[in-house]
């Protein structure tokens, strides 16, 4: 179902976690024992890629991501092609609809659990509404999925974790752009390794993790855990790395990207200041539309990094009405949602960022001081 208000279900997420709290993975009740979890694909109807890759190697991906988790003992395996879709069967059928979707609108897939035992589940992919492709679309592309991403997310699913309000994780309740979701964040692996521990720890310190990871403990289990961008870090519509960010409302993140150009192209990570604080070097303002409080650079010029040279520049404007303020993209907009149904937070909803550019020539609309 596409869930009307992001911003309700996001508060219903806030309010669920308490003040303080960490997001933090939770399960679903469900559970495979023993391994490996069984499964079959109906390629009809299946989208393939330019690559080549039908949805065949695409799940098989998906499954690795879980499967290589280094401290869970999960597996799966292909039982084979089915002409089946929605049914008790026997059969965990992975299939994909190309016309007419009928679960939750707007919705990416949908994991679809039969009543009865044994347990069984099968998953409806939609290839009716969205375009398929690796890596996602941008920021505001919100009929392109990657679906491996989304793949990953039913998945974990199956596995039997729930959504997380942590905005990395391929569990979260919103479909992230950029194939961000293809991946398991520190928040997933902390997930998959309660529900299936193996015995193996992934880390004791930094040094036995990649690049740009650190180990930490989350929920009581070590994982190497993503970093992202700190204040003041670039972002723009291809890149939003921002620690905390904002993807679907400001309630339950810490940084929007502040674009500085009209096209979405180079902007600044900003914290959000609801008590007014922020780091050293930047200020907090109000924003009356949406009304939120955000850390402005100090210094910080439009279009500071060079060539689109200020004010005379707004060859992009009247390109469409609304941009008097600091339009937070629309929304409502539909888009993917990796989750299937009953979850919370629903299509792509993105916070994602404010324009600051566009304020330039808002007449008299000047907020930085
Ligand atoms: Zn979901």
């Amino acid at each position: 179902m596409r869930r009307a208000p992001c911003a309700a279900a996001a508060l219903a997420v806030l309010l669920a976690l308490g003040a303080g709290e960490a997001p933090a993975f939770e399960v679903n009740g469900r559970r495979w024992e023993p391994m490996p979890v069984l499964y079959f694909v109906n390629p009809a109807g299946c989208p393939v890629l330019p690559s080549g890759e039908t949805i065949l190697e695409l799940a098989a991906r998906a499954m690795q991501a879980w499967s290589d988790a280094p401290c869970a003992a999960v597996s799966f395996r292909l039982e084979g092609e089915t002409g089946a879709t929605w049914a008790r069967d026997g059969q965990n059928t992975i299939f994909c609809v190309d016309r007419d979707w009928q679960f939750s609108p707007g919705a990416a897939g949908a994991s679809l659990w039969l009543p009865g035992e044994p347990q069984e589940v099968d998953l409806a992919l939609n290839a009716a509404d969205l375009e398929w492709r690796l890596g996602g679309g941008d920021a505001f592309e919100s009929t392109v999925v990657d679906p491996v991403a989304v793949l990953v997310h039913e998945l974990g699913h199956w596995l039997g974790l729930s959504h997380t309000p942590d905005p990395y994780a391929s569990m979260y309740y919103a479909s992230l752009p950029l194939g961000l979701g293809a991946t398991l964040a520190g928040d997933d692996l902390a997930g998959i390794c309660t529900l299936y521990p193996n015995g193996a720890e992934m880390c004791r310190t930094d040094d036995d993790c990649p690049p740009d990871h650190a180990c930490a403990e989350l929920q009581g289990v070590r994982v190497c855990d993503e970093l992202h961008d700190p204040p003041g870090s670039f972002c723009s519509r291809d890149h939003l790395d921002c620690d905390g960010m904002c993807w679907v409302s400001f309630f339950e993140c810490r940084q929007v990207c502040l674009f500085t150009r009209v096209d979405y192209s180079a902007g600044y990570c900003a914290p959000l200041c609801p008590e007014g604080a922020c780091p050293v070097g930047f200020h907090c303002e109000h924003v009356a539309q949406p009304e939120v409080d955000v850390c402005f650079l100090d210094e910080a010029e439009d279009g500071e990094d060079g060539e689109d040279g200020g004010d005379g520049e707004d060859g992009e404007d009247g390109e469409d009405g609304e941009d008097d303020g600091a339009g937070v993209e629309d929304p409502a907009e539909p888009g993917g949602c990796g989750c299937g149904t009953g979850a919370p937070g629903g299509g792509t909803c993105l916070a994602v960022g404010l324009l600051l550019a566009r304020r330039r020539q808002g007449a008299g609309r000047r907020w930085s001081s």
